[in-house]
């Protein structure tokens, strides 16, 4: 049976690009970039070249804004806990959303246990943040605006420059998690206004176990880990070289691609799974924004009376790879902190969507037979 890949919010296929990266380093640069003989210069080249690729990317005032870290959680937890060390005398009241990613709610709830106040901003019905409720959570002991650019189980993409221009003039560090929304828009860190943005390899077509924090230059960062002096002191133990060159990569691939078409790819093939349930009849209804509005490769769907798990389980024995609920908890079947953010805790939605998600290596033929097993799922269980 042949198996069909649409949980890219989850990862990615690694492309054929990044495995060539990372097989050259694996095979000839073993070297520790923090050696200073040949080796471990070659390493570090290395290194300073990718720290350069993806600076770029983000138009970064400085390479040295670039952290390299294990991933996104990674990335959130250093922004979130850095500051709370930093600017923890300034004051302890924190602002995030209600649909943050885990890395950020539970950095958040070990905050509260050790004495911070965290606001959780509720969200409307299609999952967005204002800027005028940023504003009015604001208090004169606020030190960190937390909240992310796209979500990854909705797709509803936050305010982020509207929130930094207002932040800007404000003591106030503000963190966007990037993770979802990196490799589909373009991202310009100076016009967002933020300090720290956290990005992920492996939602990149990149390697799993890497990833990147942007940390503005003067903005004070508290590393979490001890140990050697990698990254300016900033991240301690010996980067992950083939990841961050393979991550790098990926990087370079995106940069390459014409983001407008890519962006309309990908709207394509969420258009071709919704014309199938279309046209079959079948009732559903999109959880967060519209598809012109929403990241590209996510579409959140609901289908009344039809369980999340048993949608899953069929789709897989038909050979198609979506999740459901809470992604990013194990086995997906936990209710959806994003969908009761939405909707309430009682609501029908919780435990009957699914989300599917679309990449590069996704072809409209794909997308279509996608959505002849959803309406072939959906017509039997509600038959
Ligand atoms: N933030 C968001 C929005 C994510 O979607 C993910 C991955 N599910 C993460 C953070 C965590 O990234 P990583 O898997 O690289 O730790």
């Amino acid at each position: 049976m042949e198996h069909f890949y649409f949980d890219n919010a989850a990862t990615t296929p690694v492309s054929p690009t990044v495995v060539q990266a990372m097989t050259d380093v694996l095979s000839h640069d073993f070297g520790n970039a923090s050696s200073t003989h040949f080796f471990g210069r070659r390493a570090h080249d290395l290194l300073d070249q990718s720290r350069q690729t993806i600076a770029q990317s983000i138009n970064a005032a400085s390479i040295d804004e670039v952290i390299f870290t294990s991933g996104g959680t990674e990335s959130d937890n250093t922004a979130i806990l850095s500051t709370a060390a930093a600017y923890g005398q300034q004051g302890h009241h924190i602002i995030t959303t209600a649909i943050e990613h885990p890395a950020v709610l539970k950095t958040m709830a070990r905050l509260e246990q050790q004495g911070f106040e965290v606001t959780y901003l509720p969200v409307d019905g299609l999952g967005y943040v204002t800027v005028d409720q940023v504003a009015a959570a604001l208090r004169p002991d606020t030190i960190l605006v937390s909240i992310m650019m796209g979500n990854n189980e909705i797709g509803t993409i936050e305010p982020i420059k509207a929130i930094g221009a207002m932040l800007a003039d404000k003591p106030v560090i503000f963190h966007t998690d990037a993770v979802q929304a990196y490799g589909v828009l373009s991202i310009d860190v100076q016009e967002l206004g933020v300090d720290f943005l956290s990005v992920s390899g492996h939602k990149l077509h990149g390697p799993k176990g890497v990833g990147f924090l942007y940390a503005k230059t003067g903005v004070k960062l508290v590393p979490f880990m001890n140990g050697g002096e990698q990254e300016h002191k900033r991240r301690a133990g010996t980067e992950n070289l083939p990841g961050i060159v393979g991550m790098a990569q990926a990087v370079r691939d995106l940069a390459g691609a014409n983001k407008a078409k890519r962006r309309d790819q990908l709207l394509a093939l969420k258009q071709a799974v919704l014309a199938e349930l279309d046209q079959a009849g079948v009732t559903y209804h999109i959880n967060g924004p519209d598809l012109q509005a929403s990241l590209p490769h996510v579409l959140n769907l609901w289908f009344p009376g039809v369980p999340t798990n048993l949608a899953l389980t069929s789709l897989d024995l038909r050979g198609f790879a979506v999740s459901g609920g809470s992604a990013c908890t194990a086995g997906s079947l936990q209710p959806s902190h994003v969908l009761t953010a939405l909707y309430g805790a009682n609501a029908a939605e919780i435990s009957e969507s699914l989300r599917l998600s679309f990449g590069s290596e996704n072809t409209l033929a794909q997308a279509r037979a996608l959505g002849q097993a959803l309406v072939a799922v959906v017509t039997d269980y509600l038959q």
